[in-house]
C-alpha cells in the first residue's frame, strides 16, 4: 500500500508548453561553441559505459572542490541540489520534529519533508518578502524545529533574505542549510560559517551556471558532517558521462561560463530597467538570474498570452504575497527584447 503521505504530495512541477524564448525554469542562456561539443562527444564516447563509474566522482570532487576554495572533504556531489535536500531531510534531526522554511519558496523542501514523515512549519515572509524576525522566532519556539531551509537568494522571490534573521533563527539551535543554488549571481555566502560551524550547511549546483542537464549539486560542510551525510548517498549517484563533463567544462571551459555569467548580471539590468517602463508592471529587486514582477492584470492571463507569443515565463501568482505576480529568467539579449516586445504587446 502506497502511504497516504505520498497519496497527498502533489509531485515538483515545471513547465512544459514548449516556446520559442523559454525563461520559465532559471537556467543559463549559454551555447557552447562547437570546438567545446566536439571535445564532450570525444570524452564521452571513450567512456566504458558497462563499467560503474567511480562512485566518489572524486576527480570531480577535486575539481569542484578548488573551483569553491574548499576541500574535498567538505564536499558531497548530489544528482542535482535537489538530491542533497532529500539526504539532509533524512539526516538532521529526529524525523519526528518539524523541517522550518519561509513561504514562499523552493518547493522541494515541503515536498522532501512530506515524503518521510516530517512536519512542516511554512513562515511567511513579510509584504516586502524578507524573512519577519518575530513570526520566525514564534514559531521556533512554539514548534521546534530542527532543520532549517533559506534559499539564499530565495526563490522564486529573488532576494537574498536578511542575514541577522537566519542567524537568530540558527542561534535557537537549529541546523540550517543556506540554499546558495543562485551564489553566482549574488555573490552573498554563508560559505565561511559552513566551513566552521556544525549546525550549517551551504548547498550550491551546477544547474545554475550552464550544466543544469548534468544535474550535479553540491553540499559544503564541515568534515565531519560532509562525511556522515556521504554515508546515506545513492552509490553511482553521479553518472559516468556527467562526472566527466562537468569536470571539462569546470577545468577548461570555465572562462565561457563566467562570461556568460557576466552577460546575464548585465542583461538582468538592462531586462529589469525596461520591463518597469511598461505602465503598471512592477519589478521587484533581485540578486538572482530571475526576478518577479507584478502585472496590473491577472497574471494567469498574462502568462497565457505570453505563450501566444512565443515566451514561457514562470506562473507564480498562486503563491502568497504573490497575487499577479510572474517570475521570468534573464535570458540571451535577443530573448529579452523578444519577452520585452511581447510584454509590450500584451499589456
Ligand atoms: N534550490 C533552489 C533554490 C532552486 O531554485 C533549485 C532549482 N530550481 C534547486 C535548488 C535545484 O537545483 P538542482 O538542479 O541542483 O537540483
Amino acid at each position: 500500500m502506497i502511504h497516504p503521505r505520498i497519496r497527498e504530495l502533489s509531485a515538483y512541477k515545471t513547465e512544459t508548453t514548449p516556446c520559442k524564448v523559454k525563461l520559465s525554469s532559471n537556467e543559463l542562456p549559454i551555447k557552447f561553441p562547437e570546438e567545446v561539443k566536439r571535445k564532450i562527444g570525444e570524452v564521452v564516447s571513450s567512456l566504458p559505459l558497462n563499467r560503474y563509474p567511480d562512485p566518489n566522482a572524486s576527480e570531480l570532487k577535486e575539481v569542484i572542490a578548488k573551483r569553491f576554495g574548499v576541500s574535498t572533504d567538505n564536499l558531497v556531489l548530489g544528482n542535482g541540489s535537489d538530491e542533497l535536500i532529500q539526504y539532509l531531510t533524512i539526516a538532521v534531526g529526529e524525523l519526528n520534529s518539524p523541517v522550518l522554511y519561509p513561504v514562499p519558496t523552493f518547493p522541494m523542501y515541503g515536498i522532501c519533508a512530506t515524503a518521510l514523515g516530517r512536519k512542516k512549519v511554512e513562515v511567511p515572509l513579510k509584504e516586502d518578502l524578507d524573512l519577519d524576525l518575530e513570526t520566525l522566532l514564534r514559531a521556533v519556539e512554539e514548534k521546534r524545529p530542527s532543520l532549517a531551509f533559506f534559499s539564499y537568494p530565495n526563490n522564486p522571490t529573488g532576494n537574498c533574505f536578511r542575514e541577522d534573521a537566519i542567524k537568530k533563527v540558527r542561534q535557537e539551535g537549529v541546523f540550517t542549510v543556506i540554499d546558495e543554488a543562485y551564489y553566482h549571481f549574488s555573490g552573498k555566502t554563508f560559505l565561511a560559517d559552513a566551513l566552521q560551524r556544525e549546525d550549517t550547511v551551504v548547498l550550491r549546483t551546477l544547474s545554475k551556471i550552464g550544466l543544469a542537464g548534468l544535474r550535479v549539486g553540491v553540499l559544503i560542510a564541515k568534515e565531519e558532517t560532509a562525511r556522515e551525510i556521504n554515508k546515506l548517498r545513492l552509490p553511482f549517484n553521479i553518472t559516468y558521462p556527467s562526472q566527466v563533463i562537468a569536470k571539462l567544462m569546470l577545468e577548461d571551459f570555465y572562462h565561457i561560463i563566467e562570461e556568460h555569467v557576466q552577460m546575464v548580471l548585465r542583461e538582468r539590468e538592462r531586462l529589469m530597467r525596461e520591463l518597469s517602463n511598461i505602465e503598471g508592471v512592477k519589478v521587484f529587486p533581485s540578486d538572482a538570474n530571475f526576478f518577479l514582477f507584478k502585472t496590473p492584470y491577472p497574471a494567469g492571463l498574462v502568462h497565457a498570452e505570453l505563450i501566444k507569443e512565443g515566451v514561457l515565463v514562470r506562473d507564480v501568482s498562486y503563491l502568497p504575497n504573490l497575487e499577479n505576480c510572474l517570475r521570468v529568467s534573464v535570458g540571451f539579449p535577443e530573448e529579452n527584447d523578444q519577452f520585452l516586445q511581447a510584454m509590450q504587446r500584451v499589456m
